[in-house]
């Protein structure tokens, strides 16, 4: 069992604010993802939940029981980190076994650990190996059952899958999400990449400069983004954004008029996603030149530019056309989402 209460959080470095107010409570079991751009304070948090950087303000429990001013190896978290940080020296084995003779567990139980812990992450025929004999996949994985033998009440994960190529990521990403199911551990995972945290998360914190943006699960915070921020840094392609104004219920922008919005008169932004447009013969919302067209597979992907905004939506895999032919846009206005065009806020 173990709940993880952040009470006001905060880190400074003299007047520079890493972290500010961090404010939640993370559920026993609980897979929680914190996303946001380089420099947001992810992984800052993460290092005052472990220990390693001491909070400024506000106060860490772990079941309860505050933690601000406990050693980091009395806290039972296990970290796992984008550098796989292994012991060149030693074999698989060798390595997976270490934490359980640093912490003084009972000998006897070493063996029984070390190889379920290898075969959850599917080592089992490579404990004789050196790390410097094992790809970037199985060296991370090794870094996963180093932190699973110690069977910790809480894992913390700092980027694990960004050292890998595109294809193992996928791979053992859903090795993450299926270790996570099976070993039910309340775990905190540190993430730039919007994909691994819709896939892997119960709910997912965006972080910006330091500050929370947003608290969800993947669904609420792709289907209601808080703000403009929120909005661009989920989903692929990101959300369409057109900034523009209202006037008696109708929106424009350059190229683009949106009929029977319910927005009060002023400047506003407009989004939609791009599976809630598609391209029409005529009379869409937008009428603009292609910008660029890419070809995705199952679909087409057509972009025009509304002001300084590229706007994507989605085509038949046939759609075939020329950068700077006209194209109509159909906008799905009852999907279509509203923010305050100053502070990026949602209106609807
Ligand atoms: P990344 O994805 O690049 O790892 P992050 O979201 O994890 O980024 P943090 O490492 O938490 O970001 O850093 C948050 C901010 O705090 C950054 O602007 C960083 O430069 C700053 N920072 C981190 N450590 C220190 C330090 N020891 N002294 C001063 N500033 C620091």
């Amino acid at each position: 069992m173990a709940e993880i209460q952040l009470r006001n959080v905060g880190k400074r470095w003299g007047s520079f604010v890493g972290v500010d107010n961090f404010d939640l409570t993370i559920a026993d079991k609980e897979f929680l993802v914190l996303l946001g751009p380089s420099g947001c304070g992810k992984t800052t948090t993460m290092r005052m939940i472990a220990g390693l950087e001491d909070a400024s303000e506000g106060d860490i429990l772990i079941d309860g029981a505050r933690v601000n001013d406990m050693e980091p190896k009395d806290r039972d978290v296990a970290m796992v980190f984008q550098s796989y940080a292994l012991y060149p020296n030693m074999n698989v084995y060798e390595n997976i076994r270490f934490p359980l003779k640093v912490r003084g567990i009972d000998p006897a139980t070493h063996d029984e650990k070390v190889r379920r812990a290898s075969a959850m992450v599917e080592l089992d025929d490579f404990l004789h190996r050196k790390p410097a004999e094992l790809s970037g996949g199985q060296r991370q994985r090794v870094a996963l059952a180093r932190a699973i033998v110690r069977e910790p009440n809480v894992f913390l994960m700092d980027e694990p899958l960004s050292n890998l190529d595109a294809k193992l990521r996928v791979s053992t990403r859903a090795q993450i999400k299926n270790l996570s199911h099976e070993l039910a551990v309340t775990t905190i995972y540190v993430t730039h990449d919007q994909i691994e945290a819709m896939t892997l998360a119960d709910r997912v914190v965006i972080m910006k400069q330091g500050v929370v943006q947003q608290v969800g699960s993947p669904t609420d915070i792709y289907d209601e983004p808080a703000n403009t921020f929120v909005a661009s840094f989920i989903g692929n392609p990101a959300m369409n954004l057109v900034d523009g104004d209202v006037k008696g219920g109708v929106f424009r922008a350059r190229n683009t008029e949106v009929q029977g919005l319910n927005a009060p008169d002023g400047p506003i932004t407009l989004g939609f996603r791009a599976e809630d447009a598609n391209v029409v013969e005529s009379g869409g919302e937008i009428n603009a030149p292609i910008y660029t067209q890419e070809l995705l597979g199952d679909s087409t992907m057509v972009s025009v530019r509304i002001g300084g905004a590229l706007v994507s939506v989605k085509a038949d895999k046939t759609y075939r056309a020329e950068i700077d032919d006209q194209v109509s846009i159909h906008i799905h206005t009852d999907h279509c989402h509203l923010f305050d065009a100053q502070t990026g806020a949602r209106l609807n």
